[in-house]
C-alpha cells in the first residue's frame, strides 16, 4: 500500500543527478565532507515544522531523499514518490546549493501528483519567490520565511477552501494567479518570539537519517540545536544576517530557546544516543546573564551518550568566558569554532566582522591553556580581499601554529579554510554588490539553478567576481590556499606524512584541471566532450594515475 501523508517534506540533494552525471565539485566536496557534495544534511527547520504540525493532529513525515540517494544504490526516486501520497509535498530550498536538486524534485512531485500542492520554503525559495512561482508551474507556492504556522495553517485552508482561496487566506505565500496573471504574495505573520514552543528534537520523523547524523570522521552520533533564531550581526555574504533576516523572514529580533528547554532537548538527544551536539549561534547573542543560565543549567549534567558539545564564537572572547565555560562544561568534552574569514583586520572589517587579530590569538590562547579544541575558519573569496591580505591570513595561521607549539596542553588549535562558490542570496552583498567589493555573475534563481546544468565544473559555478579578482583567479586562489592548508597542517602534525602526500596530489591535480574545466566546456564536439570529462573523472578517482598525471603537465 502506498504511504499517505498530509504533509511530507522532501530534503533534496543538490544536483538530483549527483548519481549518473559526472561532476567535478571541487572545493564544496571539502567544506561540508560529512554531508558529501550533494549536501545531505537537511535543515534543523524541517523538524520544527514537522514536529508542530504533529503536534496538531497532522500526518507529517520527513524523507531525505538525498540520503536515500546516497546510500541505498538502487533507489529509484521516481518510484518513491510516485508511490508516496499526500496533500502537501514541501520541499526544502533554504540552502542555494540545492536550487537544481529542488527543482527537480518538485517537477517529479507535480507530475506523478498534479492535484497535490508542491510547496517550496526556506531561504533561498523565500529570497527568489516571485521568480520561481512564475517560472517553474510545477511549484504552487513558496512559503515565505519561517514555516511552522504558515504551513500549518495552509494544509487547513486547502482542507476547506479551493486552491486559490486557499492560498489568499494563507499567511507567508506567495503564488501565480493564473486568472489575473499575477504574482500575489500574502501578509507575514508575526514571528514567534522565542523558540520555546518548537521542537528540535524529533527526529524520527525524518527517514533516513543514519547517514546524515554519523560523522564520517568518528563515526559518532551528531545533531544540533539552535540557540536562537536571527543574528545581531551583519557579515556580507551571510544570509542568516540581521538584514536577511529582517528583509526575507520579517524578524527584527532575535527569538531564544530558554536555557531549561535547552536542557530538556539534551536530555532527548541523550536517550536517543546521540554523541556530540553542535550549539549553533553565539550564546553571547542572549547576553551575559543568557549564557550564564545556560551554563549553569547544563553544568555538571550526567550523561549516558553525549560526549561532547560544538559551540560558537561569533567574536573573541575574553578569557574569563573560556574559563567558564571550561568550568562549566555542558558535557565531558567541548570544542569551540570561530570564524575570522580574514587574516586581514581590514577586509574582516569591511565583511562585518570588527575585531583585532590580537583579540583573535588570545583567544586561541586562552582556549589551548583550558584545554579546549578550537576550530578556527577562513574563507576565500571576500570581497575586498587582494593578493596581498590573503598572504596576510596564511600569515595569521602561522601565528596560530606558533601558540599551538608556545601552550603545551593536548588540545589543538584548527585551522581551516573554505572556499565560496556560492555567495547567499539574500545576503547584503546579493543585495548591495559593490558596497562590499562584488560584481554578481548570478543575480536571479535561474542562474543558480541552471549553472549546474550547464557545467559539471564547480569554476563555472562561482556566483560573482570581487573587485580584485575575476572567477578564475578566484578559483585559483581557493586551491592555492588549500595547498598551503595543508603544508600548514603538515608543518604542525595535524595530518600524517601520507596524508598530506595524498591530498597534495589532488589540490595540484585540481590545479591542472581548473584549466581543462575552461577548454572542455568550450568543446563543440559532443563526443569528444564526453571522452574528456570521463577522462577527467577516471583520473581524480586514483591518486597513482592522478601523480602520473600531474608528471605529464608542466603547469603547476
Ligand atoms: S555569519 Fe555573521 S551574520 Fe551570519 S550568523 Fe554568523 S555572525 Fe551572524
Amino acid at each position: 500500500m502506498a504511504n499517505s501523508y498530509d504533509i511530507v517534506f522532501l530534503h533534496p540533494p543538490s544536483f538530483y543527478d549527483f548519481r549518473k552525471r559526472i561532476w567535478f565539485p571541487g572545493p564544496i566536496a571539502n567544506t561540508v565532507a560529512t554531508y558529501t557534495p550533494a549536501f545531505i544534511m537537511f535543515p534543523v527547520g524541517l523538524i520544527s515544522m514537522g514536529s508542530y504540525l504533529e503536534d496538531q493532529g497532522i500526518r507529517v513525515k520527513i524523507y531525505n531523499l538525498a540520503e536515500k540517494m546516497l546510500v541505498e544504490k538502487n533507489f529509484n526516486v521516481e518510484e518513491f514518490l510516485q508511490k508516496l501520497e499526500a496533500t502537501i509535498y514541501g520541499i526544502d530550498l533554504h540552502w542555494v546549493v540545492h536550487s537544481q536538486g529542488a527543482i527537480k524534485v518538485a517537477e517529479i512531485c507535480k507530475k506523478n501528483h498534479p492535484d497535490a500542492l508542491v510547496v517550496l520554503g526556506g531561504l533561498t525559495a523565500t529570497c527568489f519567490s516571485e521568480e520561481i512561482v512564475e517560472n517553474f508551474g510545477f511549484v504552487d507556492c513558496v512559503v515565505n520565511g519561517e514555516g511552522e504556522e504558515p504551513i500549518y495553517q495552509l494544509f487547513k485552508n486547502v482542507s476547506k477552501f479551493n486552491k486559490l482561496e486557499a492560498f489568499y487566506r494563507t499567511p507567508n505565500l506567495t503564488f501565480f494567479d493564473r486568472s489575473k496573471k499575477m504574482v500575489v504574495k500574502t501578509n507575514y505573520l508575526k514571528v514567534v518570539n522565542d523558540l520555546d514552543s518548537f521542537d528540535f528534537t524529533r527526529l524520527r520523523l525524518v527517514e533516513p537519517n543514519t547517514r546524515t547524523l554519523t560523522s564520517s570522521i568518528s563515526q559518532e552520533k551528531v545533531w544540533m540545536l539552535p540557540i536562537c533564531r536571527g543574528c545581531l550581526f551583519n557579515c556580507a555574504t551571510c544570509g542568516g544576517s540581521f538584514y536577511s533576516y529582517k528583509r526575507l523572514m520579517n524578524r527584527d529580533k532575535l527569538a531564544f530557546r530558554s536555557p531549561k528547554r535547552i536542557l530538556e532537548d539534551f536530555m532527548i538527544l541523550d536517550e536517543m544516543g546521540i554523541n556530540s551536539i553542535f550549539l549553533f549561534q553565539d550564546m553571547r547573542l542572549g547576553g551575559k546573564n543568557y549564557s550564564e543560565q545556560l551554563l549553569n543549567t547544563l553544568r555538571g549534567s550526567r550523561w549516558s551518550s553525549i560526549k561532547n558539545v560544538g559551540l560558537e564564537l561569533f567574536y573573541p572572547a575574553s578569557k574569563s568566558y573560556i574559563m567558564n565555560l571550561s568550568k562549566n562544561k555542558p558535557a565531558d568534552y567541548i570544542g569551540i569554532s570561530i570564524s575570522p574569514e580574514s587574516g586581514d583586520e581590514a577586509v574582516r572589517e569591511i565583511y562585518g566582522r570588527n575585531y583585532p587579530n590580537e583579540a583573535l590569538l588570545r583567544t586561541c590562547k586562552y582556549c589551548k591553556e583550558e584545554n579546549i579544541p578550537l576550530g578556527v575558519f577562513f574563507m576565500i573569496g571576500l570581497g575586498y580581499d587582494t593578493f596581498d591580505s590573503i598572504k596576510r591570513t596564511w600569515t595569521l595561521w602561522e601565528k596560530m601554529g606558533s601558540i599551538e607549539k608556545e601552550v603545551k596542553t593536548k588540545s589543538r588549535i584548527f585551522v581551516e579554510v573554505g572556499s565560496m562558490i556560492f555567495l547567499d542570496p539574500g545576503s547584503l552583498a546579493f543585495y548591495y554588490p559593490k558596497k562590499y567589493g562584488y560584481k554578481l555573475k548570478f543575480r536571479n534563481f535561474n542562474d543558480y539553478y541552471k549553472s549546474i546544468e550547464k557545467s559539471p565544473f564547480w569554476i563555472h559555478w562561482i556566483s560573482y567576481e570581487t573587485i580584485n579578482f575575476n572567477a578564475q583567479e578566484l578559483a585559483n586562489l581557493m586551491i592555492e590556499s588549500e595547498k598551503r592548508m595543508l603544508e600548514y597542517k603538515r608543518k604542525y602534525n595535524i595530518i600524517t606524512e601520507n596524508s598530506y602526500k595524498v591530498r597534495r596530489i589532488f589540490v595540484d591535480l585540481e590545479k591542472i584541471f581548473i584549466s581543462e574545466y575552461d577548454r572542455i566546456i568550450k568543446l563543440s564536439d559532443s563526443m569528444e566532450y564526453d571522452i574528456r570529462i570521463r577522462e577527467l573523472a577516471e583520473i581524480s578517482k586514483d591518486p597513482i594515475i592522478a601523480w602520473s598525471y600531474i608528471l605529464t603537465h608542466d603547469e603547476i
